[in-house]
């Protein structure tokens, strides 16, 4: 219509719905003419489609992927954990029965722009005998389905589908409309080379989190991580982290090489330690079995102590225990090795004539105290970091506001902190006080009489989430004027909570590479909005 004159490139910004633009990124189904049999519909965790044969376990994908056996692979599980990554990643499309829009599977599978239909709870997922049943079938290892991520049906057999069309010439030319108008700026959320150079493809302006841990759950490290956690003195810790070291800095060389000088948003370790280890009934099992059958086995030496420290370890409420922040202040030297993997490459990455704009950022800080702890271990790598390489690199160091805590505190914080990015994950969690993984038990029957009008993990409640993220934003400003402030929560990619964003005056949004074209158009469609109407003053915002 614009190439007829019809109407103005603005009014076309105007009248593209952000989310369809995800459509030219991944494949979709093709239903015209078929017969479509809907077994359940799951939450839309991850746009786009996926055909294929089902397995129900990581490491049956790995295998059935890398020796032919299956073309296309669909990962059917409970729900994901960090140890399934590998068979995700060969995987076409994931299944889960349970989970919610910010579980493992949902946030894993958007980063990779791959197709998940997460707590689809009338699939019942037998693992060990390997057969998901629904509406009274059976399907085995091996049988085909199809899965809608855009809406949330998994559906028998085999259709065919649409492949991406990232680089088709009206997108392209649409999207030269979009990126003048608008003020806010859209980073990615992107933890590998890989996942960074696609984002720099579709538009990012730079990083806005690298979730570091997913770094350790490679083949390679696991096991030194492992040794790391189950060492019981500072020494022995020390010397774990000295093998992780030089991996870590190889992925940020990596990292910087890919985003040149567009800046990096590293965050240290999050996750509670146990997720690195085996599950605590697996290997109650394997012991057991062991001791039925092979009581001398030298495996019972290494599994005893395995078991020991996974039982200590183990928390009733592990979202809320030993996490984030929470772990470098009880062993300072894992910030401390994650620093100077930072420091080490990006100096290196100076002398090969790039110019690494680095922030560093701690998560899960709930007081100032917290902050200036990691703050003062950060500075310090850095400085020793610079003395011995005779080089310079200027960063920040901030932190993540994602429990309500910090965001009431802020004012303080930002004496601390240099920028803020707010965790609206964690934030809607310890906001409303409901699990980000559990949310689906009870979500349909709060959406079917209109307690929510969204899944607040999709949608940013304005009104009680992003009330605190507006007062914080202002309180950090109070003390910092110049706080760099983004969002880094899975809401970055949603249109109605960028525009949000927009309102309340963030730097940026950061989402997955997957939904940057989306965020980008909403952020625009506000800034027009806003050209038109004036300032919105009056909003919850
Ligand atoms: C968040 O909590 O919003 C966040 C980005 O961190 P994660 O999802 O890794 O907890
Ligand atoms: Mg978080």
């Amino acid at each position: 219509m614009v190439r007829e004159g019809l109407i103005t490139q603005e009014e076309a910004v105007f009248r593209v719905e952000p989310n369809q633009l995800y459509d030219f990124l991944v494949p979709r189904l093709i239903e015209k003419g078929e017969k479509i049999e809907v077994l359940a519909t799951g939450l839309p965790a991850s746009p786009g489609a996926a055909v294929g044969q089902i397995v129900f376990t990581a490491e049956d994908a790995v295998k059935f992927h890398s020796n032919g056996a299956y073309r296309t692979i669909i990962l059917v599980r409970g729900e994901t954990t960090p140890e399934d990554i590998a068979g995700m990643e060969v995987a076409a499309g994931i299944l889960t029965s349970r989970g919610g829009m910010t579980s493992h599977a949902a946030v894993v599978t958007r980063g990779m722009g791959k197709c998940c239909v997460a707590g689809a709870g009338e699939c019942t997922v037998d693992e060990n005998a390997k057969e998901l049943r629904v509406k009274g079938q059976t399907f085995k290892q091996g049988d085909w389905l199809s899965l809608d991520g855009t809406t949330g049906r998994v559906i028998a057999g085999q259709l065919k589908t649409l492949p991406a069309q990232p680089d088709d010439p009206d997108l392209v030319k649409f999207m030269s409309w979009v990126d003048p108008v608008r003020r806010l700026q859209v980073w990615a959320n992107a933890d590998i080379p890989r996942d960074a150079k696609q984002a720099v493809l579709f538009g990012a302006q730079g990083i806005g989190l690298c979730r570091t841990e997913h770094m350790f759950f490679a083949e390679d490290r696991i096991e030194h991580m492992r040794t790391m956690i189950l060492a019981d003195n500072e020494k022995d810790r020390r010397e774990a982290l000295k093998k992780l070291l030089p991996m870590q800095r190889a992925d940020f060389t990596g990292l910087f090489k890919a985003m040149g000088s567009l800046p990096v948003v590293i965050r240290t370790l999050d996750p509670p330690l146990h997720e690195f280890l085996p599950q605590r009934e697996d290997l109650l099992v394997e012991i057991s079995h062991l001791e039925d059958t092979k009581p001398r086995s030298p495996k019972l030496k290494e599994l005893r102590p395995l078991l020991a420290r996974v039982q200590e370890l183990h928390e009733m409420n592990p979202m809320l225990g030993l996490r984030g922040c929470r772990l470098g202040i009880l062993y300072p030297e894992i910030t401390e090795m994650q620093a100077r993997a930072i420091f080490e490459a990006a100096v290196a990455a100076k002398s090969k004539g790039a110019e690494p704009h680095l922030e560093i950022m701690i998560p899960l800080i709930g007081s100032v105290e917290e902050m200036r702890h990691q703050g003062a271990i950060v500075r310090r790598v850095a400085a020793e970091v610079f003395k011995e390489k005779g080089e310079t690199i200027n960063f920040l160091v901030g932190c993540m506001i994602e429990l309500p805590r910090a965001a009431l505190t802020a004012e303080q914080i930002a004496e601390e902190a240099e920028f803020f990015s707010f965790g609206t994950n964690d934030l809607t969690q310890t906001t409303y006080g409901i699990s980000r993984d559990d949310i689906n038990q009870f979500l349909p029957a709060y959406l079917k009489n209109g307690i929510f009008k969204h899944d607040p993990f999709a949608t940013l409640d304005q009104a009680g989430v992003g009330l605190l993220v507006k007062m914080a934003t202002a309180k950090g400003r109070n003390t910092r004027p110049d706080l760099k402030v983004g969002i880094c929560g899975e809401h970055g990619g949603d249109p109605e909570s960028v525009k949000f964003c927009h309102k309340i005056g963030l730097n940026y949004v950061s989402c997955s590479p997957f939904r940057l074209l989306t965020a980008r158009l909403a952020a625009a469609q506000a800034a027009l909005q806003e050209k038109q109407t004036g300032p919105d003053l009056h909003s919850t915002s």
